[in-house]
């Protein structure tokens, strides 16, 4: 099931016994005009600088959905923050643990690896998260503790 339509979402929402809301609709609409990545509160900001009272609560859930209706990937990154985005194609990520800037990477090597691996395990590929951990170019020269 992919929710690239917003009718392809209520149908998603209706056959999953989920409510079909205006907000839902509002973050769709949102969700579909932001760029790279994203956390729950950069889009409460962004909804509120459009005078939309949405709950960080209900975004925080309905960005959920989309996970699961593929529209969405969640990406953990460090303690409890996940930064979501448009799920637009393989690719992976490098993280600074200093600054916390995620950076894009596509390889086709990766997904050749990757799908190696599930063919060798006797498993259907969908999707995968790599995330590289380290200190980006501009960090990479500060010294001190990583906080
Ligand atoms: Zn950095
Ligand atoms: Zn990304």
């Amino acid at each position: 099931m992919n929710c690239k339509s917003y009718n392809q979402l209520k149908n998603f929402l209706i056959e999953n016994n989920l409510k079909v809301t205006k907000q839902r609709k509002i973050i769709f609409d949102a969700f579909n005009s932001i760029a790279g990545h994203f956390t729950v509160q950069d889009l409460y900001e962004k909804l509120t600088e459009n005078n939309l009272d949405i709950g960080m609560a209900t975004i925080s859930r309905t960005l959920n959905i989309f996970v699961k209706c593929k529209i969405a990937k969640g990406i953990k990154v460090g303690n409890k923050m996940t930064m979501y985005e448009n799920n637009n194609g393989e690719h992976y990520h490098l993280r600074c643990i200093r600054c916390g800037r995620l950076i894009e990477v596509k390889s086709y090597r990766m997904i050749k690896l990757i799908k190696e691996i599930s063919r060798d395990n006797n498993f259907n590929f969908v999707s995968s998260t790599v995330i590289i951990s380290g200190l980006c170019e501009e960090c990479k020269s500060i010294k001190g503790d990583i906080v």
